[in-house]
C-alpha cells in the first residue's frame, strides 16, 4: 500500500484551493485594468480626433477668410497667406486620417478633403481670375458657393466631432461597468477566502492536524507505560497506518512483557525447585521403597494404609518432576517429530493406563515438527488427560492435527463443560487447579515445553461448548506435511 501521497495531496489541494483564489482574483484585477488601459488609449486617440477637427473647422475657417480677403483688397497680395492657410487645412487633414480609426470616420475624412480641394478650385481658379480680372458680379457669385462649400466642411467636422464624442462617451461607459464588474468580483472573492481558508484549515485540521494530536497523546500515554493503551486516528491513511502500526508494535510489546515476566516466575520456581528436588527425591525414592516392601508382607488393613502412602508419595514425586520441567532449559528442537503418530501413540497409552474408560477418542490430519519427542509427549498427554477428565464417561476428545502456513497445529477440543471466563487468564499459572487432586503443573509446564520450541499452547474457545487447547509450533516447510 502506498500512504506517502495522501497528507501531501491534503496539502496540495487545500494551499492550491487557496492560491487558485487569489491567482483568479489576481487574473480577474488584471484583465479589468487591461480593459480600462485599452479604453483609455482608444479615448485618447478620439479626444486627438475631436481636438484635430476642431482645429480643422478653425483652419478652414481661415482659408475662407483669406479668400475674403483677397475679394475686398481685389488684388494678389493675400495669395501667401492663403497658401498658408491651405498648407495648414492639408496638414490637419492628414493628421484627422490618421486618427480616424472607423470606415465611417475615414469616410467623413475623405469628404472634408474632397470638399476642401473643391474650396480651394474654386478660389484659384474662379474667384482669383475673376477678381484680377475685375468681374463683380462672377466673383460674388463664386464667393456665394465658396460660402456653400465652407458650410459644407463645417457641418462635416461637426459630424466628425460627434462621432468622436459618441465614441468617447461609450468607452467612459464601457470602463465604468468593467471597472464595477471587477470591482464586485474581487469583493466576492475577498470575501469568499476567509471562507475558502476557514474550509482548508478544518480539512487539514481534522484530517492531518488532529491524527498528529492523538498519536503524540497516545504515544504519550504509551511512553508513561500504559501499554494497553490504543491509538484511535481518523484520518489521512498513512496516519491512520501509523497508529495502527504503532498499536501492534504496543500489543507485541505488552505480549513480549507477559511472557517474559512469567518467563521469569516460572524460572524462579524452577531454581527453588531444582534446589530441593534432589534432596527431596532421594528420600521420596526411600519412602515409595519401603512403602512397597512393607505392602507385600503386611496384613490387608495395613496393606490399604501402605498404598495410600504409596500413592501420595507418588503424587509428590509427580509434583517435584513438574518443578524441575519448568527449571530445565530445552536445547534447540532435535528430529522431525510425527504429531500424528505421537498423538495416537498417547491415546492407546492412556486408554491402556484405563485413563480415557468411556470417552470417544479420534483424531484427524497429520504434520510434522522439529521438536523433542519425550517433551511433546508429555504435552500431549496433559493435554489429552485433562480433556477426557472435562469430557468425563459418555464424553468426547476430538484431536485434529494440521499444518498451515509453516505452523504445525495440534487441538484437543472435548465435550466437556469448557473453561470459566473467570479462570481463563489463570489457566497456565503454576498450580493453579481445579481439581481436588491435581498439581495446577500440567499446563505451566506444557506451555513452557511449547515455548522452548519456539511455538505456543493456548486456550481457544472450543466450537461445541467444551474447551479447545491448541498446541501451535513452527513447521520447516520441508517437514511441515505429515
Ligand atoms: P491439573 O490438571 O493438575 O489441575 P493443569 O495445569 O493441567 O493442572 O490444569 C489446570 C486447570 O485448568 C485444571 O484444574 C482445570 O480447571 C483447567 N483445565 C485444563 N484442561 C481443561 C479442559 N479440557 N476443560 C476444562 N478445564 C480444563
Amino acid at each position: 500500500m502506498r500512504y506517502g501521497s495522501g497528507t501531501a495531496r491534503r496539502l496540495a489541494l487545500g494551499f492550491g484551493a487557496l492560491v487558485l483564489l487569489f491567482a483568479a482574483a489576481s487574473a480577474v484585477a488584471i484583465a479589468g485594468s487591461m480593459r480600462i488601459h485599452r479604453g483609455l488609449g482608444e479615448m485618447k486617440s478620439r479626444e486627438e480626433g475631436v481636438r484635430l477637427s476642431l482645429e480643422l473647422a478653425s483652419a478652414v475657417r481661415d482659408q475662407y477668410a483669406h479668400q475674403a480677403h483677397t475679394i475686398i483688397i481685389g488684388d494678389a497680395s493675400h495669395l501667401g497667406f492663403y497658401a498658408t492657410s491651405r498648407e495648414t487645412v492639408l496638414r490637419l487633414t492628414r493628421a484627422l486620417r490618421q486618427a480616424a480609426e472607423e470606415p465611417e470616420e475615414r469616410a467623413l475624412v475623405d469628404q472634408i478633403e474632397a470638399e476642401s480641394g473643391r474650396l480651394d478650385g474654386i478660389f484659384r481658379e474662379r474667384i482669383v481670375p475673376a477678381v484680377l480680372a475685375g468681374e463683380r458680379a462672377s466673383v460674388k457669385l463664386e464667393h456665394d458657393r465658396a460660402q456653400l462649400v465652407v458650410t459644407k466642411i463645417q457641418d462635416l467636422t461637426q459630424a466628425l466631432v460627434e462621432r468622436f464624442e459618441a465614441k468617447i462617451r461609450a468607452f467612459r461607459r464601457e470602463a465604468d461597468v468593467v471597472q464595477r464588474r471587477t470591482l464586485g468580483f474581487l469583493v466576492g472573492l475577498l470575501v469568499a477566502a476567509p471562507g475558502v481558508a476557514v474550509i482548508v484549515s478544518v480539512v487539514i485540521g481534522r484530517s492531518i492536524a488532529t491524527p498528529v494530536a492523538q498519536l503524540h497523546a497516545g504515544a504519550a500515554r504509551i511512553a508513561a507505560g500504559e501499554l494497553d493503551a490504543r491509538i484511535e486516528v481518523r484520518g489521512a491513511p498513512e496516519l491512520e497506518a501509523l497508529a495502527r502500526q504503532w498499536n501492534a508494535t504496543t500489543a507485541a510489546l505488552r505480549e513480549h512483557q507477559d511472557r517474559l515476566v512469567e518467563s521469569e516466575k516460572l524460572a524462579g520456581i524452577g531454581r527453588l525447585a531444582a534446589g530441593v528436588a534432589h534432596e527431596i527425591n532421594n528420600p521420596l525414592g526411600v519412602i515409595l521403597g519401603y512403602a512397597k516392601l512393607l505392602r507385600k508382607k503386611a496384613d490387608p488393613a495395613a496393606a490399604e494404609d501402605l498404598a495410600v502412602i504409596e500413592e501420595e508419595t507418588l503424587r509428590a514425586k509427580e509434583i517435584v518432576d513438574g518443578l524441575l520441567d519448568l527449571s530445565r532449559p530445552l536445547p534447540a528442537p532435535a528430529q522431525p517429530v510425527d504429531l500424528r503418530a505421537l498423538t495416537e501413540d498417547v491415546v492407546s497409552r492412556l486408554r491402556d493406563a484405563r485413563l480415557l474408560d468411556g470417552v470417544a477418542v479420534s483424531v484427524d490430519g497429520g504434520a510434522t515438527a522439529p521438536g523433542h519427542p519425550d517433551k511433546l509427549r508429555q504435552v500431549l498427554v496433559n493435554l489429552v488427560r485433562n480433556a477426557a477428565e472435562a469430557a468425563g464417561p459418555g464424553g468426547r476428545v476430538a484431536v485434529r492435527v494440521a499444518a498451515q502456513d509453516g505452523t504445525a497445529e495440534v487441538a484437543v477440543e472435548d465435550s466437556g463443560p469448557g473453561i470459566d471466563a473467570a479462570n481463563r487468564g489463570k489457566l497456565f499459572e503454576p498450580f493453579f487447579t481445579t481439581k481436588p487432586r491435581g498439581t495446577g503443573l500440567g499446563l505451566a509446564v506444557s506451555r513452557a515445553i511449547a515455548r522452548a520450541h519456539g511455538g505456543d499452547l493456548a486456550a481457544d474457545p472450543g466450537g461445541g461448548g467444551g474447551a479447545r487447547f491448541a498446541l501451535r509450533l513452527p513447521a520447516r516447510a520441508e517437514r511441515a506435511e505429515a
